[in-house]
């Protein structure tokens, strides 16, 4: 009989391997557009991470080798600091997260965590410490008590009750006749932009990574909503390194450090007040994302 069973214990096994790749998937639905091109090296150990902090040491990479998007970058980010990247479209942005992610390696230089090169460790234990909270995230057709638990294999329904909380959803769930058990998507509720972001921020919460990557999207969410979810990231960003793909300057003001990438190159860095004396490029893209929330706010009124 143990005979028969195994198989089943492996295509179970195979089938959970399988569901936790398609969830990391589904996270990066906007940041990966490509083929995973990357393997894991020989006897390659786990990431260990006590201090998550982040080093691009003179990182050159290009999608196509004649074509250089980043060109020898350099940056730090300490453990516990809260980063954010900014730059004009097409800078690099979202490419560093998908170094940081290894979907692809550098053509040279190094990327470490907590010390370590990543291109050195085991993918999924790389995965593993780095969480993703995208803006315009993927639900699936289930639960939202199943979207959430999704975070991490074998999550408990006290896990999943404490990560609405810290999300700030909890509220909202137990206002519903079904609670964890309301169907989300085509079958059942259909959420807010801010109420899946909030899903989104409690899915990672289950996860409970040490390094939280937030990929801020295009499409905007009301001010107030925005605001709101701001709150909450700054809450669950407490005691993590955060990294943040920014567009709209406002979100990323009170960062720590601001990268600005300029055409894969690190143009100017520091903190907003650092930035805004500097007169640079920052100084100029917040003048003008000042000027249109101005114009904007006028056509409101
Ligand atoms: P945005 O603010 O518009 O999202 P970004 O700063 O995040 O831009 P990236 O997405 O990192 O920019 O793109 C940097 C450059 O790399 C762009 O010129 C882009 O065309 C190119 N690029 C991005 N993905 C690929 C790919 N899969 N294959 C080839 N080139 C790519």
């Amino acid at each position: 009989l143990t005979q028969l069973f195994r198989p089943l214990d492996m295509l179970g096994m195979v089938y959970r391997t399988i569901r936790q790749g398609l969830i990391d998937m589904a996270e990066m639905f906007r940041l990966i557009d490509t083929q995973v091109e990357v393997a894991d090296a020989p006897g390659a150990p786990a990431l260990v991470v006590r201090q998550p902090s982040i080093v691009f040491d003179n990182v050159v990479f290009g999608y196509d080798p004649d074509r250089t998007i980043l060109h020898g970058l350099s940056f730090e980010v300490s453990a516990g600091s809260r980063v954010a990247i900014v730059g004009p479209s097409g800078a690099g942005k979202s490419t560093i997260a998908r170094l940081l992610f290894r979907f692809y390696d550098p053509l040279s230089g190094r990327i470490l965590i907590d010390g370590q090169d990543i291109a050195q460790v085991t993918q999924a234990s790389l995965r593993a410490v780095i969480g993703i909270v995208p803006q315009d995230s993927v639900l699936f057709n289930d639960t939202i008590g199943y979207n959430i638990a999704y975070g991490r294999e074998g999550a408990t329904a006290e896990d999943v009750a404490a990560a609405a909380k810290g999300a700030s959803i909890a509220d909202f769930i137990a206002r519903l006749p079904q609670g964890l058990d309301t169907e989300v998507g085509e079958r059942g509720l259909k959420l807010s932009g801010g109420e899946k972001q909030r899903v989104a921020i409690a899915r990672t919460l289950v996860k409970n990574p040490p390094i939280l990557l937030f990929d801020e999207a295009t499409s905007a969410l009301d001010t107030r909503t925005e605001q709101d979810i701001l709150g909450t990231m700054r809450a669950v960003a407490s005691h993590r390194t955060t990294l943040s793909i920014a567009h709209r300057l406002s979100t990323i003001a009170d960062s720590d450090t601001i990268l600005v990438l300029d055409q894969g190159r690190l143009a100017e860095q520091g903190s907003h007040a650092d930035l805004l004396r500097r007169d640079g490029l920052y100084a100029e893209m917040w003048a003008r994302q000042a000027a249109e929330s101005d114009s904007f706010s006028e056509a409101a009124e």
